[in-house]
């Protein structure tokens, strides 16, 4: 290419939810941009990962939903599930979406690859035999499943996530090998949908990374259920027993079933891709990178799951758009990754942002705690849904986390998030109206309890409100 000016601005290789939230803001900002993608854009996020996951649950809370139907007394009855046409109305979901974005991605003036690319130099990637050249190249290839060692993934009984969404039936049984989120959400959608299902999880509880409060509320959710777990126990081995899976755990203790689904966690994707050899610095197969995504070598940046930050789209998106804005030359800061929501969807939903109570005082904090319980929340009574919102400040200060449990809570972490990224004080948010009947109020009320005034409360208020100058 010569020694003048680059071809291209930016070349992103991967088009996931990092890759192609980057290309789309450079080429928002004026940058000519290069998207190189091997399958299809929009990444694990689109195509194996949250949307169809949750167009999964979606399916189960409908069979739910119908079993439970004469509670709120309407005549169903529940037939059972047609798994093929649950996956057929997930890829429907899928599909349209895919559409939109390659629509999207086309219409910015993009020019997208398709094949599989390398890092050759800190400027170029060669995509079989062209060579791309950008003043800056963005790396976003992802990652992919993990196993343990000796446990063999055969796409038929020891599943990833990405086999179990492509079963052609509902399995009648199945182990569930990790409780973190992945784990977690299969294991609740599979029960609605009408396996017998058992976590296993070496940690003391599921989800382990969530507040204490919130797993215990969830695995007593899940107990209700019917969905079994084992936790505080590792998995020793696993082999094939008659037409399914005996799994044995260190004690020896033995559980039997259809299927093994391993979820316990993902790596990144950067082997053989040539960023060790053009200089990038990696970590266990982690591209290293500074709080602006900056690797060691200035032309390169990283983004997504590749990078050891939240592996979640919409971290890969704020990543994607940070770095775009700054190689378009403006100012960026870098993203406070505490302040990111978290959403385990499973039934009961799991969210939460901010710090747990043990981050908090490890920080030093002194702090206060204020749970509300659903029970007391007209929407969830409606619902009959169970959980509470717990919310902890500073003593004197602004909130420091919110955790959510409950159905559909999911959705309060977007103003869970604007509180506590906007560090707002409780006697700021307390003041502000929800409407009325949802389950939004429990957060209100949280608030109200937190700032000294009580509504739905018993009890005394947990302090008495600031005297006014
Ligand atoms: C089952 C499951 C459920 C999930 N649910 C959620 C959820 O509800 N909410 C949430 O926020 N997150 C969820 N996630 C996580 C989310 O999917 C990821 O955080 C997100 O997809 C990461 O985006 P990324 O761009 O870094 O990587 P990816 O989405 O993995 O994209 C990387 C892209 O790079 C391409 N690529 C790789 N190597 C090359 C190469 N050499 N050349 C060209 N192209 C290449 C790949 O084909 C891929 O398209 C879920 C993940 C899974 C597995």
């Amino acid at each position: 290419m010569g020694g003048g000016r680059p071809a291209h601005d930016i070349v992103v290789l991967g088009g996931g939810s990092g890759g192609y939230s980057c290309a789309l803001r450079a080429a928002e900002l004026g940058l000519s941009v290069v998207l190189v993608e091997k399958d299809k854009l929009g990444g694990t996020c689109l195509h194996r990962g949250c949307i169809p996951t949750k167009a999964l649950l979606h399916a189960g809370e409908v069979a739910d939903t119908t079993r439970e139907a004469a509670r709120f007394g309407v005549k169903a009855e529940f037939l059972g599930v047609d798994l093929a046409a649950v996956t057929a109305y997930q890829d429907g979901v899928v599909a349209k979406m895919y559409k939109g974005l390659t629509g999207l991605v086309a219409s910015r003036g993009i020019t997208v690859v398709a094949g599989t690319g390398r890092l050759t130099s800190p400027t170029t990637v060669q995509v079989g035999n062209d060579t791309y050249e950008g003043g800056h190249v963005v790396l976003a290839t992802g990652s992919a499943p993990s196993t343990l060692p000796g446990l063999e993934i055969d796409g038929t009984h020891v599943l990833t996530s990405d086999h179990a969404l492509r079963l052609d039936r509902v399995p009648a049984s199945a182990v569930v090998l990790g409780g973190g989120v992945i784990g977690v959400e299969f294991a609740s959608a599979w029960r609605s949908l009408g396996a017998d299902v058992t976590i296993v999880e070496a940690l003391p509880r599921l989800l382990p990374l969530e507040e204490e409060s919130s797993s215990r509320r969830l695995e007593r959710a899940f107990r209700k259920r019917g969905i079994g777990f084992s936790t505080g126990k590792r998995f020793a081995r696993a082999e094939r027993a008659g037409d399914g899976v005996r799994v044995v755990l260190e004690d020896e203790s033995v559980l039997e079933a259809e299927v093994l689904l391993v979820a316990v966690g993902r790596r990144p994707v950067s082997e053989g891709l040539g960023y060790a050899e053009a200089g990038v610095a990696t970590e266990r197969g982690h591209v290293l990178v500074d709080g602006l995504c900056r690797t060691n070598l200035p032309t390169v940046s990283a983004v997504g799951d590749l990078i050891p930050t939240p592996q979640l789209a919409h971290v890969g998106f704020a990543e994607g758009i940070l770095v775009a804005e700054r190689v378009a030359g403006l100012p960026v800061t870098p993203i406070d990754y505490a302040g990111v929501p978290r959403v385990t969807y499973s039934e009961p939903e799991v969210a939460s942002v901010g710090l747990t109570t043990t981050e908090a005082r490890a920080r030093g904090y002194e702090i206060e705690e204020v749970q509300y319980d659903l029970a007391g929340n007209g929407k969830a009574t409606i619902l009959r849904a169970a959980g509470a919102v717990t919310v902890l400040r500073a003593k004197d200060g602004p909130v420091l986390g919110v955790h959510l449990v409950g159905s559909r809570m999911g959705e309060l972490a977007a103003e869970a998030q604007l509180i506590y990224n906007w560090e707002a004080f409780p006697e700021d948010v307390a003041p502000l109206l929800h409407p009325h009947p949802t389950q939004s109020e429990a957060l209100g009320e949280a608030h109200l309890a937190l700032a000294g005034k009580p509504l739905h409360v018993h009890g005394p208020a947990l302090h008495p409100p600031p005297a006014h100058p």
